[in-house]
């Protein structure tokens, strides 16, 4: 099995990605820079020295430095701050600087140093309540074997405000054959294209997972949507396992539940180690915990950054792809997205909230969606709120109780929607408490998109939807109200693809 790994990382690194052969001129930044997490007087600026990124990042054992800076302008004239900090192999040689002390509302240009060489220069921006207007960019699901990232490129070109990614950073799998394949999904089979190939077999380890993002941040474009906004970040099921849930990962036969729990703990450190977030995980026993759920205020819109994966309760009635049918386990109170824990802090947090619109950024689809045709019980996909049924009601009851003008953003299903939510979400007379758009994927595919298409009518809450283009969602927000535009690439292929609106739309206030 390592010889096949190292087999494919050799060729990997020699003839699919021939700029990463820089690496042999030790130049530590191939990883790019990146910031998140913003606040109204604080930011978190990332990096990681990896001068041999595809192989555990290259750095000698030991504590270095790394300098960073702060300026006020684009040409480096205005040095706000400077610092030194360290960073070792215990987290990769990763570099997480937390700012503080900066103005509201402010771009901000960061640069680190190490030695002779310099980062790239990036560009982020403190968040201003007062602010008039939010420009807010909606990414998931970007599959590196499954398409270029042109759509990272516009990403950056537009240079919003903040970038909100849901999930779905990396994927788990080992690398596909180039071309079209087959693969089993549920009970069927699927067509997925690859157009470059992962690095290795699926990832367990610490190692693998490092090298994993690190092959991901080592795309130009990816690092330029990173240099160009802050982020802020949840993980969804791929950046450990496809669908996992709390402890249990998809194929519980093929791991143990304590190896499960030891491979979590290396997924959550290198996402952590990837990242531009300032907590790294938290082991109580053998329990990993990374806190990622938190409220952004962007002028008029408040984003609620949920976390879907880490405390639901695993998904029930059924396996069915992509949709099956309900049972009585729905009933159960207990079942969970989101724990009680962060339930209760999203009722406190949106109860004082005074934004205008009020968003909730969720890795999987809030609305509901059938794969069939009343009056036949609803097939639904179990892995989204669908299949958690009471809790979704007690956050539509949550959202009518005089929360502004809820929106709901959501990735994971590789194609974008825009949707009502309804008082009942499956009639659409009841009514309407607040919107669902979903972006589509980066790059994923979205073979179940015929299967959509041919339900579509069986859903008449859903106002768009299109399962056959790659691309994200522009929000943009100001006094005139809420503007979004779904971003569709030409040809997921090629990495200088035209990338252009399929649609605009505004939404109605509730
Ligand atoms: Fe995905
Ligand atoms: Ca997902």
């Amino acid at each position: 099995m390592s010889d096949r790994r190292q087999f494919i990382v050799a060729l990997g690194a020699a003839t699919l990605l021939p700029d990463l052969k820089a690496s042999t001129t030790r130049d530590p930044f191939t990883l790019g820079v990146a910031s998140g997490s913003p606040r109204d007087t604080s930011v978190v600026l990332w990096t990681r020295l990896a001068p041999d990124p595809l192989n555990g990042g290259g750095m000698p054992a030991g504590r270095v430095e790394v300098e960073y800076r702060v300026y006020a302008d684009e040409s480096r004239q205005r040095l706000v701050q400077r610092g030194t900090v360290e960073t070792s192999e215990h987290k990769a040689h990763s570099v997480h600087v937390l700012v503080r002390g900066l103005e509201p509302g402010r771009e901000y240009w960061y640069q680190f140093r190490h030695g002779d060489a310099l980062s790239p220069l990036g560009r982020t921006r403190t968040t201003d309540m007062k602010a008039g207007r939010a420009r807010l960019a909606l990414a998931s699901c970007n599959s590196y074997e499954s398409g270029r990232f042109a759509a990272y490129a516009d990403m950056a070109k537009w240079a919003p405000d903040c970038v909100i990614h849901v999930g779905d950073y990396i994927y788990e799998g080992a690398a596909a054959a180039l071309g079209v394949t087959r693969r089993r999904v549920g009970a069927g089979e699927l067509s997925f294209e690859s157009v470059r190939q992962h690095n290795g077999a699926e990832t367990v380890t610490l190692w693998d997972y490092r090298n994993r993002y690190a092959l991901y941040r080592s795309d130009a474009q990816l690092q330029a949507a990173h240099a160009a906004s802050p982020w802020i970040v949840a993980l969804d099921d791929h950046e450990i396992d496809n669908n996992w849930a709390g402890d249990v990962p998809q194929d519980p036969w093929a791991q143990t539940r304590l190896e499960f729990k030891v491979r979590k703990l290396a997924a959550l450190q290198a996402y952590y180690e990837h990242m531009p977030i300032e907590q790294p995980p938290q082991l109580t026993g053998l329990d990993t915990h990374l806190q990622l759920y938190g409220a952004y205020r962007f002028g008029p819109a408040q984003v609620h950054l949920l976390d879907t994966r880490q405390y639901r309760s695993d998904q029930v009635c059924g396996q069915g792809f992509p949709g099956d049918e309900s049972c009585e386990a729905f009933q159960d109170p207990r079942l969970t997205m989101l724990g009680t824990t962060q339930e209760q802090w999203l009722v406190e947090t949106l109860r004082r909230s005074t934004a205008r619109y009020n968003v909730l950024a969720s890795q999987t689809w809030f609305a509901p969606f059938r794969y069939n045709a009343p009056p036949a019980a609803p097939r639904i996909n179990m892995d989204q709120w669908d299949g958690y049924p009471l809790e979704r009601q007690r956050m539509i009851e949550l959202l009518a109780s005089g929360v502004a003008n809820p929106v709901v953003l959501s990735g994971d299903w590789h194609a974008s929607a825009a949707m009502r939510i309804h008082r009942d979400p499956w009639n659409t007379r009841s009514p309407r408490v607040g919107h669902n758009l979903c972006g589509t994927s980066i790059s994923s595919h979205c073979p179940w998109s015929g299967a959509m298409r041919d339900a579509l009518q069986d859903n008449p809450h859903v106002d768009h939807l299109n399962g056959d283009r790659r691309g994200y969602l522009r929000c943009d927000v100001d006094s005139g109200g809420w503007r979004s535009e779904f971003r569709v690439v030409e040809d997921p292929r090629q990495a200088d693809s035209a990338v252009r609106t399929e649609l605009e739309i505004r939404l109605q206030d509730v």
